[in-house]
């Protein structure tokens, strides 16, 4: 039959692999969300920069589509004031030239959609021509920017002024001047050319920005000219505080910047440009939140996917740890059942010792080690003295307690861990002592015998007065071809021989010569 060792190890094993399952399932779980959200994050992430990068293209081709459009706007009016410049400096602008000259005017007001109108001024500021039939009343514009401009400046380069209200009907324009010299290059007045603000609206509004978006037309110095959203305040006031001119004109005359605005705090998407020709710059912007609008909604969807997914993982996984635990559980319950069926299968269960299945069992693997390594295996069988009577006189209940703690007793004396006491019968006991020799046996009996004796269990049918018991030892160097039932037969030889010398006494077996008998007492 084979022997059944109780290995702690082989337990601790399956509990480990049982709890790496465990925290693998875990890590699993986890790595599968996070792998999840990275790529998640990495896509959506991704698809941001490029809506992004998109609408950079976006922006750098509008804002270069505008820069032309307000170049060629100014150098068609900068052309007409040139050749008029010309005209007037050659032939003067007395009373006969005037009739001509406003008729000339007219026609390239007809001829240019963005002019308003074309104006001469002398050199006090006074209205001599206008491309209008009637010629203004007033003070003049001497007060004027560009008026100023061109007294002071003899360049006779076209120049841009800040935008402002015609005094001819109130419309807002941007005025391109020229300056106008005699023959000997003295300031003579100017001629200025008036842009329709208006023509700068419906070229803006050709465009589709959001409602956030913005699109302007200003000077180099940051004064404002035109703008969409049309916002009649803002109209000639300075940007040059803004970021753009602060910050990205100084460094390159073109380009798109992300900007957060300190005045509503949108985050916008600046393209900007300044015009090489003219000192121009114009920009258009778009929010932040328009430009991602897609995105923001792609991204929600994705990450509600996403979420549910990781949620059902979480629970697959949660499901799974649980069937983990209760199959841990089962196993544990199981383990915990089969070493109760064990203990049952091995051991007595009034006393707690082994009973005989356990002791064949250890004498089978006792007589091995002993025949292998050389060594003494000694064998003690007891009986308690006179417990017939013991049952008589206080009954079978009391027996039992009486068994219990001389098991008790026997089992104290059994110091080494592989010495094993058992329970052979009903009030027998042995105990089986690997590498021990006669005299270690007899030393051990002894101490049970005293150990029983101590304990005082009062017996009236006993001549003591107390429980007793009669031990016999036998110790023998194992051969390999021994018999059990001779080394238990030994034994018990000595024990009754125990018994037959007047009992509570220890009796050793020496097999020299045959069966002998060596008695010892205590009395
Ligand atoms: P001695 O051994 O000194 O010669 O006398 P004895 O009275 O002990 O004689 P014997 O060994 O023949 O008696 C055994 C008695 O032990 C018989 C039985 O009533 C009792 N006995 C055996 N097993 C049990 C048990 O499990 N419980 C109880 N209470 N008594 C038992
Ligand atoms: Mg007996
Ligand atoms: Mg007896």
């Amino acid at each position: 039959m084979p022997i059944l060792i109780h290995d702690p190890h082989i337990a601790t094993g399956v509990a480990l692999k049982r709890l790496s399952l465990r925290k693998a399932a875990v890590l699993f779980i986890a790595l599968v969300c996070l792998c999840l959200c990275g790529l998640l994050y990495l896509q959506l992430e991704q698809s941001r920069r490029h809506d992004l990068a998109e609408a950079q293209v976006a922006s750098s081709n509008l804002t270069r589509a505008m820069a032309q459009q307000a170049e060629d706007t100014f150098t068609n009016a900068d052309l007409v004031l040139t050749s008029l410049a010309d005209w007037v400096q050659a032939d003067g602008f007395g009373a006969e030239q005037r009739p001509r000259l406003q008729k000339t005017f007219a026609r390239r007001v007809q001829a240019l959609n963005q002019l308003h109108g074309i104006f001469l001024f002398d050199q006090k500021g006074q209205w001599v021509v206008t491309s209008f039939d009637e010629l203004p009343r007033g003070s003049g514009v001497s007060d004027r920017e560009y008026f100023k401009f061109h007294q002071q400046n003899v360049s006779s380069v076209a120049h841009i002024g800040p935008a402002i209200r015609s005094r001819k009907n109130g419309e807002w324009i941007i005025p391109i001047s020229k300056r106008v010299n005699d023959k000997n290059g003295r300031f003579q007045g100017i001629l200025l050319a008036g842009i329709k603000m208006s023509y700068f609206d419906q070229f803006f509004k050709s465009f589709s920005i959001d409602d956030n978006g913005s699109m302007f037309v200003a000077l180099t110095d940051g004064t404002l000219l035109a703008r969409r959203p049309f916002v009649e305040a803002q109209i000639g006031t300075s940007m040059a505080k803004g970021a753009i001119f602060q910050k990205y004109l100084p460094h390159a005359t073109s380009g798109n910047a992300m900007i957060s605005s300190v005045v509503d705090g949108v985050v916008r998407l600046h393209g900007y440009r300044q015009l090489d020709t003219y000192p121009l710059v114009v920009s258009a912007a778009s929010s932040r939140e328009a430009i991602l609008k897609d995105w923001y909604a792609t991204a929600f969807q994705s990450s509600v996917i996403v979420a549910l997914v990781v949620l059902g993982v979480g629970l697959f996984g949660w499901v799974f740890i649980q069937q983990v635990r209760v199959g841990e559980r089962v196993e544990a319950d199981l383990r915990n059942a089969k070493e109760a069926l064990k203990l049952i299968a091995t051991h007595d269960s009034l006393t707690g010792l082994a009973n005989r299945r356990l002791f064949e069992q250890a004498l089978d693997i006792e007589f091995g080690r002993g025949a292998r390594q050389l060594s003494s295996l000694s064998l003690i069988m007891l009986d308690i003295d006179y417990f017939k009577r013991y049952n008589d006189a206080y009954g079978h209940v009391a027996g039992d307690h009486c068994l219990a703690e001389v098991a008790r007793a026997v089992k104290s004396c059994c110091h080494r861990k592989a010495d094993l006491a058992v329970r052979y019968g009903g009030e027998e006991f042995a105990v089986l002592l690997p590498d021990t020799d006669l005299h270690g046996a007899l030393v051990i009996a002894e101490q049970i015998r005293r150990s029983v004796m101590d304990k005082t269990i009062t017996h009236s049918g006993s001549p003591s007065g107390c429980v007793t018991v009669s031990l016999g030892c036998y110790s023998f160097v194992p051969t390999g071809l021994d018999s059990m039932e001779v080394f238990i037969e030994r034994a018990d030889a000595a024990l009754y021989q125990a018994k037959h010398s007047g009992r509570n006494r220890v009796a050793v077996l020496s097999m020299e010569g045959g069966v002998e008998a060596l008695m010892r007492s205590d009395r």
